[in-house]
């Protein structure tokens, strides 16, 4: 079977991200095509009996995956269903709160300072209070993702999209513990790559992408500057976003071909609330070149 790429050719979309902020706390929408809901249901997928979900599954103690697309999806239905908006289903994850407080700091012993070096306790900052830290929302979000990923990227290639909207981009994902164990990779079709190239000449900043990463990390990590949270993008079509970490970040590769779209990989992505970030940063970018790409 010929594969198609959004790099070399325009596809109608299959799904899509998006990010939303409410009072509460942001989310990540994701949408799905009715065509591609369909087909799940129509074949009757069960993504519990791929490979990936059982290695995952028994890697990361998760819950089953979810498949009732009229309701919420995902590893213990971490996709809330919201319902069904024009020509896509919509399913949205809370941003969660990672780091919580309990008991007292262990490193001071809940003084705020260290008697030993007579300073202030740079884990709690003087506060002497503990925290832990609760990442099953990210990993099962990570791990849902992950498991549909590769099938997901693949269903607009090889099957047409009744939708008159362009595939804007494709996202891969992993899940595993240890080094670049939260890596993600994929494709900025073409008529993406050519609305940065054209806003990339108004601006090298993206605000609505670090704003989006910066509220994403600072619900789940507490207050911060998080100053190393940043993107950028130029005018050949080239980006890069980054979140705390030992130079974490997306990029886009080197290589690009006039008239075509471009693939971006990662560095250092370690941690699923890293990738999250990075996820809630293309989400934001997704948002602002939908509403401004006239097709
Ligand atoms: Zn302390």
């Amino acid at each position: 079977m010929n594969i198609r790429s959004i790099i070399d050719e325009n596809l109608p979309c299959w799904y899509e991200l998006s990010f939303l902020e409410t009072e509460s706390a942001p989310s990540i929408i994701f949408r799905l095509h009715r065509d591609f809901v369909g087909y799940i249901k129509e074949k009757k997928i069960d993504f519990n009996n791929s490979f990936i979900a059982k290695s995952l599954k028994e890697e990361f103690e998760l819950k089953d995956f979810l498949n009732d697309f009229d309701g919420d999806i995902g590893i213990g239905g971490v996709l809330k269903f919201l319902g069904v908006r024009g020509e896509f289903y919509e399913f949205g994850t809370k941003v969660p709160k990672i780091k919580n407080e309990e008991g007292k700091c262990l490193t001071c012993d809940g003084l705020g300072e260290r008697e030993l070096f007579n300073d202030t306790c740079p884990s709690c900052k003087g506060t002497g209070i503990g925290y832990i830290i609760d990442c099953d929302t990210v990993t099962a979000f990570s791990a849902s993702y992950t498991i549909m990923s590769g099938f997901l990227s693949l269903w607009g290639k090889e099957n047409t999209s009744s939708s008159k909207l362009p595939q804007l981009f494709s996202l891969k994902t992993i899940l595993r513990r240890g080094d670049h164990g939260s890596t993600l990779n994929g494709e900025i079709s073409i008529p993406l790559k050519t609305w940065i190239m054209s806003s990339a000449e108004k601006s090298t900043k993206m605000p609505e992408v670090v704003s989006a990463m910066r509220k994403t990390y600072s619900t789940m990590m507490g207050p911060g500057d998080y100053l190393s949270i940043y993107a950028y993008w130029e005018d050949d079509g080239h980006f890069y976003t980054q979140c705390p970490g030992n130079a974490c970040g997306l990029c886009s590769e080197d290589f690009t071909e006039k008239g075509k779209g471009i693939k971006f990989s990662c560095h250092n992505v370690d941690l699923p609330e890293q990738q999250f970030t990075l996820i809630a940063g293309l989400a934001a970018l997704h948002d602002r070149a939908r509403k401004e790409i006239k097709i």
